[in-house]
């Protein structure tokens, strides 16, 4: 099923993200995980596609097996960077003969150990091109694309920023999944920018816990997203407790989402690290289960 139909039966969605398992160890070792998961009853599962256009198979064969084995709907992410037209043309056909309608389309991050890769060379340079190729195909997706409450990390102007998204958007969006952000009132303030440029589609907060205090460099560094002082405040003092970091972690997460929910938001995306314990934790304080 589409997910714009989902959205019609139910607010807010929860989503959960996964990530499939490194190229060198066993698919099946992602199963387990995903029996867990599907007892937290998520309306679908997103699946990431490998950086840099790496692990595709893997992701489409996931998402597969998430639909069609496990009985839960699915959001096959897709990355067009480093890819032939050839190879995103022959991924779609395998999206749509295995009825994985659901797409999050982006234009990805450069390939591992390439930060300076030249994004011109790529067939499509930006996401808005890869979504104007997938409704060109005709082809009946539901397509999501990225939405950044903070601004896109390379992007110099917000202003910019949204206006690019509200490019993507016109060129066949059907929703808009946010990245991480730990200030609440950051996505409210985003909400009202995109009203006012009249992106009426849902867009679904992406929230992360923290985990670990050391995680928390990469992701900032990565998605250039602030850090509030009372998250900072709880890294410094759990810093040598692995364990109640992790519950200071899935608290701040889960207030987070009652908030969100509290304020009606559409859907929530949980990003999942792939870990049930912490995800079932988060959605039964936050009023979900
Ligand atoms: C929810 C979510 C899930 C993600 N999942 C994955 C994943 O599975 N795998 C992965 O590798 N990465 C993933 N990413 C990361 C994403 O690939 C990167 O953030 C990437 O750098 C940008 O992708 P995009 O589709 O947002 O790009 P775009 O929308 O193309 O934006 C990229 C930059 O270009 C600018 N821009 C956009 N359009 C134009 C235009 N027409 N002209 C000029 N400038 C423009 C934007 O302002 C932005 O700075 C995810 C991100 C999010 C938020």
């Amino acid at each position: 099923m589409k997910i714009t139909e989902l959205f019609k039966k139910k607010k807010p969605l929860v989503a959960f993200e996964i990530f499939p398992p490194k190229a060198d160890v066993p698919l099946e070792t992602i199963f387990d995980s995903l029996e867990k998961f599907k007892s937290l009853k998520p309306d679908y599962i997103s699946v990431t596609y490998g950086a840099g256009g790496s692990q595709k198979g893997r992701t489409v064969e996931i998402a597969s097996k998430i639909k069609n084995e496990f009985g839960i709907e699915t959001m096959a992410h897709f990355t067009c960077v480093g890819h032939s037209k050839e190879e995103i043309d022959s991924l779609l056909d395998s999206l749509h003969s295995q009825k994985l309608n659901n797409i999050l389309a982006l234009r990805g991050d450069p390939p591992v150990n390439q930060p300076d890769f030249d994004f011109s060379k790529n067939v499509y340079r930006y996401a808005n091109e890869l979504i104007s190729h997938i409704r060109s195909t005709q082809k009946d997706f539901c397509l999501a694309a990225a939405a950044y409450v903070e601004g896109h990390v390379d992007s110099l102007r917000l202003k910019q920023d949204m206006l690019n998204l509200k490019q993507k958007v016109d060129a066949g969006v059907d929703f808009l999944v946010t990245q991480l952000f730990f200030d609440n009132r950051l996505f409210y303030d985003f909400l009202d920018k995109a009203e006012t440029l009249n992106i009426n589609c849902p867009i679904t907060p992406g929230i992360m816990p923290i985990f670990k205090a050391d995680q928390i460099k990469a992701i900032t560094a990565r998605s250039g997203c602030s850090l509030p002082a009372k998250l900072v405040l709880l890294m410094d003092k759990y810093h040598d407790n692995p364990e109640d970091m992790r519950k200071a972690g899935v608290e701040y997460a889960s207030v987070q989402i009652r908030d969100l929910i509290d304020n009606g938001v559409d859907g929530v995306h949980l990003y999942t690290m792939n870990r049930p314990k912490s995800t079932q934790e988060i959605l039964e304080n936050a009023g979900l289960l």
